[in-house]
């Protein structure tokens, strides 16, 4: 650890995220010779490139903006590298290196053959209109097309990249290249998306949670939820939680939380998506629209007193202090919606109160092995139907969760520990595949 804080100062949440698998690794590989040998561990955490580039465009008053983007390819052991792209203003190379860190591991849990990669820009989609959107993601993607492709890398979305961005950037790039191909997933249905890619991330987080339960004999039926954002991923885990019988109660974004204690049903759902994709809201407003329900300004929801939480926003947005709260006030189980939303006192005090504690690698990786279907359909050239589809997911998520059993249990306990189960699962396929290729 202490030669990766060297190599790569001032990129805290990087080093987070290295130090939160090698906390597990190291126990797992110190009698395994041959990953010493080859200094596995250490060739995984220095990320294959990091492309960084200018990427100019025009607003709406004519002025020339300049913004920076950035593609992290972290690794290709076990397939083409694959992660989403962000566009957020507090987007840092640390947060895409953490991101596509964790995303090769996240990748390698969900069975699929793919490798993990992250991209991104510190511009600010907020306030934008939609032609300046636009605008800029043709010029990231002048710059982006050089590093990607359907065999090589294929980004989806993040934060701040929905289905509005991707079409710009998947028309920019077959207008560049003349090639219409699966270059990214997320896409529109028109152009080759897939069914339920949009649902998958937070649709997953719950199954992931259903899982969890029921290996302890308890179910989502009847559980109050706290879950924050309000994005893509927390929306659609609302709307997972309410149709398996749970009561989800909060929502959030940057400026604060609502609490509805009557439970956030399909009509208050619907209109939270509207709300938030169509007119760019914010959450505030849910509670004007809905008097039952309160704003909390500037505080997140971990302080309202529930059976399950589903952290959905951010990175590091529970510490030490929030998971206390959560426990104290009853929480079981947490599955991470959002990528690394604990930070480090957080995940160890969630692990010391032996809670049920599903890590952003595992509970999340639903969305991107929808894309990886996503891919399968592109290649063959087929739609599969939404039956199928979600089925998959189901079988995908029940997959993940069993590798976390493998390397997940505590001896002489029934406890899982699913952190340490996920990075050990997620960890071995890409080792062992390094080990296949020698020192490359
Ligand atoms: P969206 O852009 O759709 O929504 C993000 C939500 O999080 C918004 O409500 C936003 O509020 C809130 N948020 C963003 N930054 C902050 C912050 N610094 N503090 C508080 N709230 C914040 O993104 P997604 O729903 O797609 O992504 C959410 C999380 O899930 C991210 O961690 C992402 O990496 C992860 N994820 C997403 C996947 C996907 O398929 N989309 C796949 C796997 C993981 P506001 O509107 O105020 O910015």
């Amino acid at each position: 650890m202490e030669g990766v804080g060297k190599r790569n100062p001032g990129q805290p949440e990087f080093l987070q995220a290295v130090r939160e698998v090698a906390e597990d690794i190291f126990d797992y590989i110190i009698h395994k010779k041959e990953y010493h040998e080859y200094q596995i561990l250490r060739r995984i955490a220095e990320p294959d490139r990091v492309v960084s580039f200018r990427v100019c465009w025009e607003d709406d008053n004519n002025n020339i903006r300049v913004q920076r983007g950035w593609r992290v390819q972290n690794s290709n052991a076990i397939g083409p590298y694959k992660g989403g792209i962000r566009f957020h203003p507090g987007v840092t190379e640390s947060i895409l290196k953490f991101l596509a860190f964790e995303q090769t591991f996240k990748n390698s849990l969900t069975g699929l053959p793919m490798g993990g990669a992250k991209g991104g820009s510190n511009f600010n989609p907020k306030g934008k209109s939609d032609h300046e959107v636009m605008r800029f993601c043709q010029s990231f993607m002048t710059e982006l097309y050089r590093h990607v492709g359907e065999n090589i890398d294929i980004p989806a979305g993040d934060i701040g990249v929905g289905a509005r961005e991707i079409g710009y950037m998947f028309g920019q790039h077959k207008r560049i290249t003349n090639r219409f191909t699966g270059v990214l997933t997320g896409k529109g249905l028109e152009y080759g998306g897939s069914l339920v890619r949009t649902e998958a991330t937070g649709y997953g987080a719950v199954y992931f949670a259903q899982n969890m339960l029921s290996r302890v004999g308890n179910a989502i039926d009847g559980k109050v939820c706290v879950v924050s954002g309000s994005g893509n991923v927390a929306t659609h885990a609302v709307e997972k939680i309410t149709q398996l019988g749970g009561k989800a109660v909060t929502l959030s974004d940057s400026l604060g939380f609502i609490h509805d204690p009557d439970g956030i049903d399909e009509e208050k759902l619907h209109w939270t998506k509207e709300h938030k994709t169509r007119n760019h809201g914010r959450i505030s407003e849910y509670a004007d629209r809905f008097p039952g329900a309160t704003f909390y300004e500037g505080q997140r929801p971990w302080s309202v007193p529930c059976d399950m939480a589903f952290p959905c926003a951010t990175e590091n947005e529970i510490n030490g202090t929030d998971a206390r709260r959560l426990v104290q006030n009853g929480c079981i189980a947490v599955a991470e919606g959002a990528n690394m939303p604990t930070n480090l006192d957080g995940i160890h005090f969630f692990r010391g109160a032996r809670i049920l504690y599903a890590p952003g690698k595992a509970a999340n990786a639903g969305g991107v092995a929808l894309s990886g279907f996503e891919m399968s359909q592109n290649s063959a050239r087929l739609s599969w139907s939404e039956d199928e589809l979600q089925e998959h997911l189901k079988t995908v998520m029940r997959g993940i969760h069993d590798r976390c059993l493998e390397h997940g249990g505590l001896a002489g306990t029934d406890h899982i520990d699913y952190i340490r189960g996920s990075n050990i699962a997620g960890f071995v396929k890409v080792a062992n595949a390094m080990l296949a290729y020698g020192v490359v």
